[in-house]
């Protein structure tokens, strides 16, 4: 039997991206191996929102361009958002990968795939009708991540999504709902659905379904017991869809809005679309309805011409808000974006190094007091993993626990905090079992 092997970088959207390709290649007839050495085919599902990442896929293909050139007969697939409208040049300094994809862009690597394996052109006509519409991936665990929304409108200066995974464009509530109910028919407890600006949902669609009518839609199947979603974006967020996550029981309180700056001038810069004032108004809306929801956000330090009063605004801001998680970056120009062509990258590597640091102490110190103030506490876990009598999960918060005991997998259970760090919770099931489907 013919085999594969993806090598998933970035976000959850990527991961989701490639159990979709996974299960497509597996209606092709091929079985997924977990080292890319045994695989017939080894697809790169790449991310190019940092150098990092780009540079880790780069070496990559060097190994794999070796191990061919030392007579292995696998093909190469790059996929994702490092293959842009031109992949010219891309196709020059790699000239042996065999496919190269966008994002959603499966069609190629199916093709491939079928030759190498003489399926007919009818049944690959049916898989990949309507861009494997109805194909859906499934995870190995109880949680699952279901895209609602590709692509991104905002056209960010410093980001390069928008360029890469192309326009917003939602998917029909009907399709996801169905994709929910596969989901749950397979042992899916908590599903995230995911979109780079998730509550733009719907705005491209007839009838103009929004986040909220999805909560609504789930909130009638059977088995899942939470949902969560991502990411947000300030302006997007409306009074109705944080009035939702506030009445629909499934729906975690769980917010993931990236800030990105505290300081006017700089989110100008950064064309957010959104000023600090509004920021904090989404902020005050939610914890209005919601006092314990968790909020957390992601922070750019060392954007072009970041002055160190722009700095000290977004440090101000974090303590206003005392986030529950502070994710921080230090800025990396992406070619191609608006910022690398006309905002000169000015702040010293020391300087960002410095900020970054900065910012993790405060994200550390709030982590750290959140977590403290859990101890003896009891939260309910969906348990995701378990292994050798150990297991852990998160809470509806999103904090992850770890405890002992085993046989509560995709289960809802009580579990008391017994020791904390600034990063992770340990705990044990708190009396009997509590083993709930909400
Ligand atoms: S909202 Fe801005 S940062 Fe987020 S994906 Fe879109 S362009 Fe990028």
């Amino acid at each position: 039997m013919s085999t594969f092997h993806i090598w998933t970088l970035g976000c959850q959207m990527n991961q989701a991206d490639s159990l979709k390709l996974a299960a497509g290649m597996e209606r092709l007839g091929y079985r997924a191996v977990d080292e890319d050495t045994d695989a017939d085919v080894v697809v790169i599902n790449t991310c190019s929102v940092r150098q990092h990442a780009e540079d880790r896929a780069y070496s990559r293909l060097g190994v794999l361009n070796k191990r061919r050139t030392q007579g292995a007969q696998q093909k190469i697939v790059v996929m994702g958002c490092m293959v842009g409208p031109k992949t010219d040049e891309l196709r020059k300094r790699f000239p042996y990968v065999d496919v190269w994809a966008r994002p959603q862009q499966f069609d190629g690597i199916l093709g491939m795939a079928a030759d190498a394996r003489d399926v007919s052109e009818g049944e690959l006509g049916v898989l990949i009708q309507g861009g494997m519409r109805n194909t859906y991936g499934l995870p190995s665990g109880p949680t699952a991540y279901v895209p609602v929304i590709h692509g991104c409108d905002k056209f960010c200066t410093y980001c390069i999504v928008p360029l890469r995974r192309g326009r917003e464009e939602s998917r029909p509530a009907a399709d996801i709902l169905d994709e929910v109910r596969f989901l749950a028919a397979h042992g899916v407890r908590e599903v995230t659905l995911l979109g780079q600006t998730v509550e733009a949902y719907g705005h491209d669609l007839p009838d103009r379904p929004d986040l909220a009518t999805l909560f609504e839609g789930i909130d009638t199947i059977d088995g899942i017991a939470r949902v969560r979603f991502l990411t947000s974006y300030p302006k997007d967020m409306t009074d109705r869809i944080i009035d939702a996550v506030a009445d629909q029981p499934k729906v975690c309180e769980y917010f993931n809005i990236p800030v990105q700056s505290g300081s006017e001038s700089m989110l100008a810069r950064m064309r957010r679309g959104y000023t600090v004032a509004d920021f904090e108004d989404r902020v005050a809306r939610i914890r209005s309805r919601m006092p314990d929801a968790a909020i957390v956000t992601d922070v750019i330090v060392g954007c072009p011409g970041e002055t160190e009063a722009e700095f000290q605004d977004t440090i101000d801001l974090l303590r206003r808000i005392q986030f529950d998680t502070v994710h921080v970056a230090a800025y990396s120009p992406r070619p191609g974006t608006f910022a690398s062509r006309n905002l000169p990258d000015d702040v010293p590597l020391e300087v960002k190094k410095e900020r970054l640091q900065v910012v993790e102490t405060i994200h550390r110190e709030s982590s750290d007091r959140i977590n403290q103030a859990l101890l003896g506490r009891t939260v309910q876990v969906l348990v995701e993993r378990e292994e050798v009598g150990r297991a852990s999960g998160r809470t509806r918060r999103g904090q992850i626990v770890h405890f002992d005991g085993t046989g509560n997998l995709g289960g809802i259970v009580d579990v008391t905090i017994s020791q904390v760090t600034a990063w992770s919770l340990q705990g044990h099931l708190a009396g009997d079992l509590a083993l709930s489907v909400l």
